[in-house]
């Protein structure tokens, strides 16, 4: 350190602090609140570099310089698909963790897909994420940064060397926690996230484009609820009886449907948002007519919207897509029982862009297995083999 005021404390990633945060930390350094709002101002439009935000007196530039943590992610691969309009990102942090961020691009829409894990301790077995197990949290300024970069490459019209499509957004219009990791079981980081997206002064992101993707951990959906913010809640279910589901979505082994019903109902009341449901569609193993009775029945007391997504292969899981013919019995089912679903596009699939599959691919490639996959389909097809399972 040089200057006669060096900080004794760690750096800090000024994106894993929101708008009151970096209020105090300015505070804290004596300096006045209209400084906060200017640093705030570069940070949205991606600078972090306090050398590069020239409002700023040249002093507190070099305070800032030495007290904040260059936490800028390095873009390790990228693979485009669906002809430039989906773009998967593998970003890796100072300490080498790598996580998966996606780009999608419609004719008025740039969504994101961020991650807030690296990896997930949840253990779904068709999903390539949960094979690789938990590595750590995210920060909320990890967090914050995929955004970032994503928004900085709208801006630009460029990523990684590769020209977006003409005609995509400017900007970042819609957000999705759908990437590694379960968003609710590192709240607080995606709590902070979700502040600087929805700041009108920071993404200003309507709560309603910004979507939270939980497995179902129902303290987390207790908690969101608390907060009363009408976010997008999308619970990922994939199964509708508790027999299935405690095999395809381990964690309703503690929080079971019936717990997860009485959450959902507690956040739309709160909110007056519905949430929707999300359904990952494995061939012969959740796609059957019983299957497609119950989440009928479940999504119309819900008042849900079902999103029906084939799944994805996944490397080191021997599970796949139903065929045409049962997705669209499935489908019809569930309408039959009176709920509205959608079939959704796969994007990405020639890109390994479902989720966790970049890095899965990543891993395999360096010669690792993935066992937990394995053992999970043994299971589940023990389970299959029972005389009640139906067709
Ligand atoms: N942990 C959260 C958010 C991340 S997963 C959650 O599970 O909701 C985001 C979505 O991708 C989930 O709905 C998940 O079920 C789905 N997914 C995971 N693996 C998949 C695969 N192989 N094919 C299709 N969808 C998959
Ligand atoms: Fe984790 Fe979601 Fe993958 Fe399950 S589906 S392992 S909760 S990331």
């Amino acid at each position: 350190m040089t200057t006669a005021d060096a900080p004794a404390e760690p750096p800090v990633d000024p994106y894993a602090l929101d708008r009151e945060g970096l209020e105090a930390y300015v505070a804290g350094l004596g300096e006045p609140g209209y400084r906060a709002r200017q640093l705030h101002a570069w940070l949205v439009r991606g600078v972090d570099d306090p050398h590069a935000m020239t409002d700023l007196p040249k002093t507190l530039r070099a305070r800032l310089a030495e007290r904040f943590a260059p936490s800028r992610p390095e873009l390790v691969a990228h693979s485009v698909a669906d002809h430039g309009h989906t773009h998967k990102l593998l970003l890796r942090f100072s300490d080498g963790e790598a996580i998966e961020t996606v780009l999608m691009l419609y004719p008025k829409r740039a969504t994101v897909c961020i991650s807030t894990q690296a990896g997930c301790a949840l253990g779904c077995p068709f999903c390539a994420t949960g094979q690789a197990g938990f590595r750590r949290q995210l920060t909320a300024g990890e967090v914050v940064r995929q955004v970032v970069v994503a928004d900085a490459a709208l801006r630009s019209g460029a990523i990684g060397g590769e020209d977006l499509p003409d005609g995509a957004p400017d900007h970042v219009t819609n957000v999705v926690y759908m990437g590694m990791g379960e968003p609710l079981a590192n709240l607080a980081a995606t709590l902070t996230s979700v502040n600087w997206l929805h700041d009108p002064e920071g993404f200003n992101l309507s709560a309603r484009s910004i979507t939270v993707s939980t497995v179902g951990l129902v303290p987390g959906i207790e908690q969101l609820t608390g907060l009363g913010l009408p976010l997008t809640l999308a619970v990922s279910l994939h199964a509708a009886t508790d027999e299935l589901r405690d095999q395809l979505v381990p964690i309703n082994q503690t929080h079971p449907l019936a717990e997860l019903e009485q959450a959902v109902r507690g956040y739309r009341a709160a909110t007056n948002r519905r949430v929707s449901i999300e359904w990952c569609l494995i061939g012969d193993v959740n796609d059957d007519d019983r299957q497609a009775d119950e989440l009928g029945r479940i999504a119309v007391r819900w008042r849900s919207h079902v999103n029906v997504i084939p799944m994805n292969p996944t490397p080191g899981v021997k599970w796949r897509e139903p065929t045409a013919e049962r997705l669209k019995r499935f489908v019809s089912r569930v309408r039959e029982r009176g709920a509205e679903v959608t079939v959704r596009d796969t994007r990405g699939r020639d890109a390994d862009a479902a989720c966790g599959q970049l890095l899965a691919a990543y891993t395999l490639d360096t010669g690792s297995r993935l066992p937990a996959a394995v053992a999970a389909a043994d299971r589940v097809d023990a389970l299959r083999r029972r005389p009640e399972a139906t067709t």
